[in-house]
């Protein structure tokens, strides 16, 4: 066998949990820089203060217990990073969720997974409240960040927590944290306690909880930082979102476990971003395809240095071949793409630095086993064969939470071992990297926003004029994928409601990425003999006319 694909490497995981690697860095370099946040900053020593601060807070005053799940609700920020490490510390699970979301879309996520508490960013409690009402919510903290008030403020980025339900602005302060005797001494968790539980939809359905223990994503951060040799020296520039799990271990976990500084941007902003890269010279930078090429197509690049760049990784969604070329043109550069899931705590694969390949997901990163196989017949497949890649390693998540039919048919075991199905069609070539064909999963790749279709579709059907909807992917030049929505109308409806109503009305239900930008009307949808709408005819049929075949 070729060196990548029966697991050459193998990385000695540590058996300490997340927040112990936050522990052992403010240990490590107690007043460097943690944070920089707009002009503010946070050390190493000062955000593990802020974290048990807040636990305190959350576990004395809002009875947040162990397992039990909590909403992070923010846009990237300092706060989003110590109420994570705090829910952590806590001994509850993160349940973090896209900041864009409507309140209706949000109040499925709740309710799906029994959450009491929210921890919100200060501008999102309005969307938050009604909730209160109509939901298990019962208790809604909001954290206040500086962003608003603009760059360069001098405003501290440390946490300011609220909670209205409890009638009294507060503020924790060390001294209520000890009395409350959040020791570390005290602090008892296992690495195979649940930490985290991000949302996906996985290949059917509605989203569901990816339920990650501590040990998978140690396994990730701590891969992470092997794999591109990352070390306390290496700046991050922070642009991904850190709700969804590419940014969340690859801009945040990765940097805290190698003690680096993190800066920080709420709002995707080009030439910031360039500016910040020259200013705080960044070594390390994750983004992905949109944000490369909105970067690279500055007019004014040329004006700032990027010469402190060392890393310049990403995955989620393809990079375009020639944006890669750019990239090096411009900066001498390759990138280095990844490819993984929800289900794994972002990468399975990953290029390695050295030898990159333009377009590909790269090799299977530290212990993991991915093969193709026929997903019909599950038999495996060889070189240059295409099928879906299954994936067996120490990042792939424990199951979905509270769905029993899915787990039973995501999983698949060969040669004894537990391989995960990712609905992703793809092969691989003589030297073991695999590249990316197809889905059969039903998903829409908007520039790394995740749409699925059932969710958008279940939506449309509380317009009162849709009979019936399929929603597909269609080819979009600048974000990869858009969302079209094909409707049938009631009888009554027919002739008085229009494409333009339609997306209109679905703008005010759903965030932004999600809403179909298009809607076609149609009079009947092609089905299978049993009733099934085929909605990759139907994709096909879009992709085609975008080619213009
Ligand atoms: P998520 O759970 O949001 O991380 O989405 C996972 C999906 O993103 C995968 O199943 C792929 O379809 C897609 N994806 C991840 N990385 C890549 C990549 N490098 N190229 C193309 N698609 C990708």
């Amino acid at each position: 066998q070729f060196w990548p694909k029966r697991v050459p490497y193998s990385l000695t995981i540590p058996e300490t949990t997340i927040y112990d690697n936050l522990t052992v860095s403010a240990k490590r370099y107690p007043s460097k820089e943690a944070i920089i946040y707009y002009g503010g900053t946070l050390s190493y020593s000062q955000l593990l203060k802020e974290v048990d601060q807040t636990a305190a807070f959350l576990e004395k005053e809002l009875d947040v217990s162990k397992g039990e799940n909590v909403l992070l609700f923010m846009q990237n920020s300092p706060q989003f990073v110590i109420a994570y490490y705090a829910i952590l510390r806590a001994n509850a699970v993160v349940v973090p969720i896209n900041p864009m979301l409507t309140a209706e879309e949000l109040s499925f996520y709740i309710k799906d997974c029994e959450i009491k508490t929210a921890v919100v960013g200060q501008e999102l409690y309005d969307r938050t409240e009604s909730l209160l009402s109509s939901t298990t919510l019962t208790n809604i903290v909001t954290a206040a960040y500086s962003y608003y008030a603009g760059d360069e403020s001098e405003i501290p980025a440390e946490v300011a927590l609220e909670t209205k339900q409890l009638n009294k602005p507060y503020h924790y302060t060390w001294e209520d944290a000890i009395d409350h005797q959040l020791k570390a001494s005290e602090y008892d968790r296992s690495i195979n306690d649940v930490a985290v539980m991000p949302y996906t939809s996985g290949t059917t359905g509605l989203p569901k909880g990816c339920i990650h223990p501590n040990r998978t994503v140690q396994a990730n951060a701590v891969g992470a930082c092997q794999w591109m040799n990352l070390t306390a020296d290496g700046n991050h520039l922070v642009t991904l979102p850190l709700f969804h799990v590419t940014g969340m271990l690859h801009s945040m976990h990765a940097p805290i476990y190698s003690g680096a500084p993190m800066v920080i941007m709420t709002r995707w902003d080009r030439n910031l971003a360039a500016k910040y890269i020259e200013k705080y010279k960044i070594a390390n930078w994750v983004n992905i395809s949109t944000m490369l090429i909105d970067f690279l197509s500055n007019p004014n690049l040329s004006n700032y240095s990027l010469s402190s760049l060392k890393i310049l990784a990403g995955g989620g969604a393809p990079l375009p071949a020639a944006v890669g070329e750019k990239l090096y043109h411009l900066t001498g550069l390759r990138f280095i793409e990844g490819y993984g899931l929800s289900e794994t705590i972002s990468h399975t694969h990953f290029n390695p630095p050295d030898f990159p390949k333009l377009q590909c997901l790269g090799v299977p990163s530290f212990d993991v086993d991915a093969r193709i196989i026929e997903p019909t017949t599950m038999k495996e497949l060889g070189v240059g064969e295409i099928g879906e890649i299954v994936v067996n390693g120490p990042q792939v998540f424990d199951g979905y939470y509270n769905r029993e039919d899915e787990n039973r048919n995501s999983f698949l075991e060969i040669e004894g071992k537990r391989f995960f199905r990712t609905g992703d069609i793809a092969r691989y070539d003589e030297e073991g990297y695999f590249f990316i064909i197809d889905r059969v999963k039903r998903m829409v790749n908007a520039s790394g926003y995740k749409v699925w279709p059932t969710e958008v579709e279940s939506m449309l059907y509380k317009h009162p004029a849709v009979q019936q909807a399929c929603v597909v992917g269609v080819p979009d030049p600048r974000r990869g994928e858009t969302v079209k929505a094909f409707v049938i109308l009631n009888d009554n409806a027919k002739g008085k409601v229009t494409e333009k109503e339609i997306v209109e009305w679905s703008k005010e239900q759903m965030a932004a990425y999600k809403y179909p930008r298009m809607v076609e009307f149609m009079d009947a949808f092609p089905t299978t003999s049993s009733g099934k709408i085929l909605w990759r005819k139907l994709q096909e049929n879009e992709k085609q006319k975008a080619e213009g075949v």
